[in-house]
């Protein structure tokens, strides 16, 4: 397969030189990031997210930035025909993904008591069954190739940081982060590492959009500045989050807690899970 073209100037053009990599909810924040960041490795690029056109434009940059080759796909993850028809679709014209990350995901604040069903279904559909979904169809086939491979799901910080402002948010992701590490038990002797990287509060579209179920406009910024303190919110920048997910895989890390919350709320988490809860 390709190797590193001459426009490939990143530090990891050795490791993902011509490697086909696919990114969910690629069009903005983390994940644009993160596709861009492979895109500078010179890795051949499969942009996904809902949005087609968000999807169209950040394969344009990521061709731009050097990528081997670039492609924008449009699918809902939540969606599981959706997922396994852009696996097979992908799959047929370029290959069997080398690098999966599943990325994509909403936000949603606010108390167990203001949060009605359909919101819970919204963002276990999106945030858990989404990454299911990626794990299942295009997983299997990088463990049936076995040839390696990666699966990097995003979780976050609040998987093991328990919060008043963001209970659905928070057990959406800490069922991603049990998934990915029972995973990379399962997929080891395969040769398919799985990584679950856990930002803190990042600044991205994310952050601005996320609905604090139940209330009002100035209730909902109140609380989103409150989230926002509790995460240690700074303007931490979603290439940083895209350079700990190229090292992860390149290490092999199973889980990397970003930004210096999340770094202290891991350890505080895994070593005394009473001071967490406080
Ligand atoms: P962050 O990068 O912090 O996760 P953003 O809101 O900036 O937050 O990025 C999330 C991206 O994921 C957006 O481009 C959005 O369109 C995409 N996305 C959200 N839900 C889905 C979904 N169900 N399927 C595919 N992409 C999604």
């Amino acid at each position: 397969d390709g190797r590193p073209g001459g426009r490939a100037r990143g530090r990891y053009a050795e490791r993902f030189g011509g490697r086909l990599v696919l990114v969910t909810g690629a069009g903005s924040g983390i994940g644009r990031a993160t596709a861009l960041a492979f895109a500078e490795a010179g890795a051949r690029v499969v942009v996904v997210d809902r949005d087609t056109r968000a999807a169209l434009r950040t394969a344009g940059e990521a061709r731009a930035r050097g990528a081997a080759d670039a492609w924008a796909e449009t699918a809902d993850v939540s969606d599981e025909q959706a997922v396994e028809k852009l696996a097979e679709r992908v799959t047929a014209a370029h290959g069997v993904v080398d690098v999966l990350v599943n990325n994509a995901g909403v936000g949603l604040g606010g108390a167990f008591l203001d949060t009605t069903t359909e919101e819970w279904k919204r963002v276990l559909d999106v945030n858990l069954w989404g990454v299911i979904h990626g794990c299942l169809h295009f997983g299997r086939r990088m463990a049936e190739r076995g040839q390696g491979g990666h699966i990097v799901n995003v979780a976050s910080a609040a998987a093991f940081q328990p919060s008043r402002a963001l209970p659905a948010y928070g057990a959406s992701k800490a069922a991603v982060l049990m998934l990915s590490e029972s995973l990379r038990a399962e997929l080891a002797e395969r040769g398919v590492g799985v990584t679950a990287v856990c930002p803190g509060f990042v600044n991205t579209g994310i952050t601005s959009t996320a609905r604090f179920a139940g209330t009002d406009a100035a209730e909902e910024r109140r609380r989103r500045r409150k989230a926002a303190r509790l995460y240690g919110m700074r303007n931490y920048p979603p290439e940083k989050v895209a350079a700990a997910v190229l090292r992860a895989v390149v290490r092999d890390e199973a889980v990397v807690p970003v930004t210096p919350e999340a770094r202290a709320a891991y350890a505080l988490a895994r070593w005394l899970p009473g001071a967490a809860r406080m």
